[in-house]
């Protein structure tokens, strides 16, 4: 199968970086890109009418649970833990977790991978599935929405206790709980990666960097190295964590992974704002520069900034990483899973934290959407729209209500574009959006399953809560209800 993309405007990369084609001709050939650039006389098998559009690599979301992050929908904003420095993490989201039963992840999954490619999203650094759904459905179901997906069995020895008067620590279990873990793992990768035609990349999940011990943590390295595949840890990710690593090992996040020698150009880390000289964490860089310390491990941190925005913090910032020579992707994290919405999220919040109007750039988000997360994931063969590459691709309407007038697709699409306006999204050179409907479920059904599967988690937090409150008290609804 062949397509051809006529665009009004192509985000077409020439070896190094993005550059703005207008009107120009896509043409993939299979799974791949055959052809960027002014004219193209061949024939193809279908055309794409993109006069109206700009035609963009589809974004690389390095940061989702896609079988649990529905439920923070409509539950977790305008809430946290006081006592655990606003977070939702270790209270809210534990509840809403609690509350999940088994059948409700198989819906949650499917919805959060029709929520990531109705917003042009075509690959997801996923966390969660495997260990929720098992392996084999979890192939099934990212084979059956068309995405593509890294995936992998999720690694700790030690769990996180709360008790009741929030004092939040790592428990350790035995050390060889673990390694039984990370053969798990392993035996996931020699399995999985590169199935459904190349679909699924497998990696390793190291779960945070405070519940996988530094003996562990080193076994994962060794891993990595041999089987050669991308690692993602939650790390720098909240106050309480970053307070515990110093206490535990007097070390920051950043510096404890850097002394495992975790830390390399193929991890990924999520959450990654909480390095030394945050505001919010005042802990100065007295043992140097964490930024430094992850420019030169080559790392990638995964700037998820709507869940932080919620809590009211953000990273200190985006520009301040890339300027500082660190790679930033961006991943979603949380409800809604909207890589057009996170983008402007990441821009604005990082013009926040900079108090200033050249900070955050579309052309920084944009390339940290596409290009930052790839090489996240050590792919040069997406996030960009070049010959070889890969044919996951973003066609969105630039001449509708949200992004008319429209001078700069790229400055449109981060500042104003909606998922009403992704008009076609292609994976593997197949069409799985088309005219902004998804052609690899019924969208009425899953609609209706979200809302009454949802309803009934909510339904269930009282049991879950740590003080047995219902899901009015832990979440107020916006307003008092109407009385007669
Ligand atoms: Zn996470």
């Amino acid at each position: 199968m062949s397509i051809g993309i006529k665009g009004k405007w192509i985000i077409a990369y020439d070896g190094k970086e993005h550059r703005l084609l207008r009107d120009g001709v896509l043409v993939t050939e299979g799974k791949r890109i055959k052809y960027v650039g002014k004219k193209y006389s061949g024939k193809v098998d279908r055309w794409i009418d993109a006069s109206r559009h700009v035609v963009s690599p589809g974004f690389i979301c390095t940061h989702t649970h896609a079988s649990s992050a529905p439920k923070d929908k409509s539950f977790i904003d305008d809430t946290g833990a006081k006592s655990l420095y606003m977070s939702s993490l270790g209270e809210n989201l534990t509840a809403l977790g609690r509350s999940i039963n088994p059948e409700d992840y198989h819906v949650f999954a499917k919805y959060s991978m029709a929520e990531l490619l109705r917003s042009g999203c075509t690959t997801m650094v996923e966390i969660g599935m495997v260990g929720t759904l098992g392996a084999e459905t979890t192939v099934k179901y990212i084979g059956e929405m068309m995405m593509r997906a890294v995936e992998g069995v999720g690694i700790s020895d030690g769990r996180w206790r709360r008790s009741q008067a929030a004092n939040f620590q790592t428990v350790w279990g035995e050390p060889e709980d673990g390694l039984k873990r990370l053969d798990k793992a392993e035996e996931f990768v020699k399995k999985y990666d590169g199935e459904l035609d190349g679909r699924l990349i497998a990696a390793l999940y190291p779960s945070t960097v405070d519940q996988v011990s530094e003996g562990l943590q080193r076994a994962v390295r060794e891993k990595a190295d041999e089987l050669k595949v991308p690692v993602s840890i939650h790390a720098a990710q909240w106050v309480v964590e970053f307070q515990n690593m110093i206490r535990m090992y007097k070390m920051t996040p950043v510096e404890f992974l850097k002394h495992t020698g975790l830390l390399g150009p193929d991890l990924i880390i999520g959450h990654g704002w909480a390095t030394a000289g945050h505001p919010l964490l005042a802990y100065p860089e007295v043992g140097g520069s964490d930024l430094q310390i992850l420019a030169e491990s080559g790392a990638t941190v995964s700037h998820d900034p709507l869940v932080f925005l919620k809590r009211g913090n953000k990273m200190h910032s985006h520009t301040k990483y890339l300027n500082a020579g660190v790679n930033v992707s961006i991943g979603c994290d949380t409800s809604p899973q909207d890589m057009l919405n996170e983008m402007r999220m990441a821009s604005y919040v990082t013009k926040l934290a900079d108090w200033s109007c050249f900070s955050g750039t579309a052309a920084e988000v944009y390339t940290s959407a596409t290009i930052g997360g790839a090489k996240g994931i050590g792919r040069d063969d997406l996030g960009r729209l070049a010959e070889g590459c890969l044919a996951d691709i973003a066609v969105i309407d630039m001449q509708t209500i949200n992004n008319v007038p429209c001078r700069d697709p790229v400055k449109n699409l981060v500042n104003c574009a909606t998922r009403a306006d992704v008009m076609y999204v292609i994976v593997n050179g197949e069409v799985v959006v088309e005219e902004g409907k998804l052609l690899t479920i019924d969208e009425a059904t899953l609609v209706e399953d979200v809302q009454r599967t949802t309803e009934a988690v909510w339904d269930r937090i009282k049991d879950n809560h740590y003080q047995n409150l219902e899901s009015d008290e832990v979440s107020p609804q916006s307003f008092k209800p109407w009385e007669e």
